[in-house]
């Protein structure tokens, strides 16, 4: 049994033990940067850099690292050992504050969208002292933003930490209207819960598909998928099991506090939520989750993946992005308390976050919009691709009798009496869960649901945080002239609740009357990620981010066209994958068998002479070279169009072209391999078959 309190946070350069190892004066100073988000004097890094380096030493550390994260969905790290020579063979280990602040790894082959020319490729990592370093694979980690030489941001993180000081700001305004004086910062915080699945890494390697996209190309559906739906909540195999616990292990070690496990819907689905955080600190973890799984799942012979759809036919993998807003004081902003028909602050932040989901339904639904996750959205499982709020029954009503003038009745708390005497009663939550809205109030929080599985969760909430300090700020404009406070506060909590009430849909976002119904209500229907990456630039959004200073009108344009690039990138390999697949390995092996069942049909000849003597060796020669053949045109017309596409200049239209041209045709492949899987023996078959890669962990 290991023990917990004592390992957690162990490899974390976190308060306490700056607290315990930096000189009073220091120690302030930086948790004064840390909480104010202002920036480090200079003067007190060399002290910070070398009680960091000393306390790294004795966790085994030999290197450090700035880490940050690229415009790429992982996370990018260059290491440097802390040895500096003192004579010809001697050397000390040392850290200066400047090497803490300031790194300046070269930049030119990360995702810039045209930022920064190549011949000018230099770029700068700097220190972010509001998430704590740590210390994984003897290498201290310091966590960083990454800019360019002229200055703009190249990485998730500094618009984020942008993003999170405006809605600190604007937030702040409106508590003072109504008297909170005390509250120095408001800060959003974030709980993501990460969906993964697991394969057993014999069958990992045996698969291209697997290996360099992610997802599994081709593969006729196994005969039993999730439909007793045993899968979910069950009983954890024993590796599994194991490497939850370890992982665990690992992730408290980093202070990172995994709290929930269990088993998803689909075989060999899995799913990890942490106790939530500051909204950069989760953001940062969730990073580190996803890496630390991948590293786990190879020690116990299992490769984790991440991808939003491993498998064709089976649920995909999301992740839950638990949203709130709370005070330095330990408020938080979206508590209802118990009588939220009466409570003005509460509706107006309600009103305000209502108003800012439907004003950017857009940039929420970009904020997901990946490759990966265009197979989930819309496609009957995850949240469809509309943005919509849940908000629970009682708000619901209480923003109808709003809207409508009517007086709100209070139905008072329901509780659940089981008739089981040895059982307790209980308190129904005024909000039942609806697992098919895409942003759903769960209590004292918003649940945004769309996000994909392996995307870095910043944007989303860099999203989030802007649009509702735009709106808290057009607020706080308009109600620090009230001369009546409350009563103008609810004319404004009514006009916006009129106006936006069609973004608030409480019923089954599956069901094929939602499209309908949404768009009868003027709601955004995004199907694809191509369909959407254009709103990035439009002139509202452009506004939205260049007024509050979260984003210029340069980076938001660098971005769009990393978004369309990177699509025609991953559709391009998967392309390639496919056509490499298919000619080396499937086709040889349908010719293989075919030749093997048409020897067998000539030594049986002679043998016997009723009718159906070589029934079975006819078909099976038959139906194969048929669809062999079809699989031939298909490479070849996929090998086709992808060099067409490829070929065009422009990189949106490129990206389009892949969806339009290369993804149907890359179906048509798919569809007569998977047909042709089920009729060749499996010891022919080149590749494992999902019933064994979803059952056989
Ligand atoms: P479910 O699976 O039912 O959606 P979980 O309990 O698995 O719920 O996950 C809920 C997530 O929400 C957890 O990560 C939790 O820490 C997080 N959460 C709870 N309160 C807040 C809050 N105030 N702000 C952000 N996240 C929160
Ligand atoms: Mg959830």
């Amino acid at each position: 049994m290991k023990n917990v309190p004592e390992i957690y946070g162990s490899m974390v350069f976190n308060d306490a033990v700056m607290r315990q190892r930096l000189p009073k004066e220091v120690y302030k100073s930086l948790t004064k940067t840390i909480a104010t988000g202002n920036m480090i004097d200079v003067s007190i890094a060399n002290v910070v850099a070398n009680a960091m380096k000393d306390w790294a030493i004795e966790k085994g550390a030999t290197h450090y690292t700035h880490w940050f994260q690229p415009l790429t969905s992982v996370t990018a790290e260059k290491h440097d050992s802390f040895i500096s020579p003192v004579a010809a063979d001697q050397v000390v280990m040392e850290f200066s504050g400047k090497e803490l602040i300031k790194g300046e790894p070269d930049a030119s082959s990360f995702p810039s969208g045209g930022l920064r020319e190549t011949c000018n490729a230099r770029g700068y990592t700097a220190w972010d002292p509001s998430s704590y370093a740590f210390v994984k694979d003897d290498t201290l980690y310091i966590p960083t933003v990454f800019c360019s030489y002229t200055g703009e941001a190249l990485d998730s993180k500094t618009p984020l930490l942008r993003s999170m000081d405006v809605i600190s700001r604007e937030a702040l305004r409106i508590l003072a209207l109504f008297g909170d004086t005390a509250s120095q910062r408001v800060a959003t915080t974030v709980g993501a819960e990460q969906e993964y699945f697991l394969v057993n890494k014999k069958y990992y390697d045996q698969r291209e598909d697997l290996l360099f996209t992610g997802r599994t190309l081709f593969g006729a559906p196994a005969p039993k998928g999730q439909e007793l739906e045993d899968h979910y909540f069950g009983p954890l195999k024993t590796k599994v099991a194991e490497f939850m616990s370890e992982l665990d292990c690992e992730l408290w070690k980093l202070g990172i506090s995994s709290k929930t496990k269990h088993n998803e819907v689909a075989p060999s689905q899995h799913e990890l939520a942490p106790i939530f955080a500051t909204t950069n600190a989760a953001v940062d973890q969730n990073l580190v989750i996803m890496e630390t799984m991948k590293k786990i799942a190879e020690k116990h012979g299992m490769v984790a993946l991440l991808h939003e759809k491993p498998y064709e036919g089976v649920n995909g993998s999301g992740k839950h992005n638990n949203w709130s807003i709370s005070t330095d004081t330990g408020k938080n902003l979206l508590d209802p308390g118990s009588d939220p028909a009466s409570n003005t602050q509460f509706l107006l932040f309600l009103s305000a976050i209502i108003k800012a989901v439907d004003d950017y339904q857009d940039l929420l639904r970009l904020s997901v919009a990946s490759a990966g996750n265009d197979h989930r959205l819309g496609a009957n499982e995850a949240p469809p691709a509309i943005v919509s709020m849940f908000v629970g029954d009682e708000l619901e009503e209480i923003i109808d009798s709003i809207v409508g003038d009517v007086d709100y009745k209070a139905k008072g708390k329901r509780t659940m009496d089981l008739g089981v005497p040895s059982v307790p009663t209980f308190r129904y939550d005024s909000t039942d869960r609806n697992r098919t809205s895409p942003f759903a109030f769960t209590g004292n929080k918003f649940e945004f649901r769309m996000l994909g599985s392996s995307q870095n969760i910043a944007m989303p909430n860099i999203v989030l945080n802007s649009a509702v300090a735009k709106v808290c700020r057009d607020f706080a404009d308009r109600l620090e002239k009230a001369e009546d406070l409350e009563a103008d506060a609810k004319k404004l909590i009514k006009e916006t609740l009129t106006a936006h009430r069609r973004i608030v849909f409480n019923g089954d976002g599956y069901s094929d009357e939602w499209p309908v119904e949404a768009e009868k209500r003027g709601l955004l229907n995004l199907k694809t990620s191509v369909d959407v990456y254009p709103c990035l630039t439009k002139e509202k959004n452009i506004s939205l981010f260049t007024e509050l200073g979260v984003m210029s009108e340069v980076e938001l344009r660098a971005r769009e066209e990393i978004l369309f690039e990177n699509y025609a990138k991953i559709i391009n390999i998967e392309a390639l994958t496919m056509i490499d697949m298919a000619k080396k390995q499937i086709i040889p092996a349908v010719e293989e068998y075919v030749l093997s069942v048409a020897k067998t049909a000539e030594a049986k000849r002679g043998l016997c002479s009723e009718e159906d003597c070589l029934y079975v060796e006819k078909e099976l020669v038959s139906k194969l070279s048929k669809l062999n053949s079809q699989t031939y045109k298909a490479v070849e017309k996929l090998g086709e169009l992808e060099k067409k596409v490829q070929d065009i200049e422009d990189t949106d239209k490129r990206a389009v072209a892949f969806k339009d041209v290369v993804i149907p045709a890359m179906a048509e492949l798919r569809k007569s391999v998977d047909e042709m899987e089920m009729l060749v023996p499996k010891k022919l078959w080149p590749l494992p078959s999902y019933g064994e890669m979803t059952y056989c962990q």
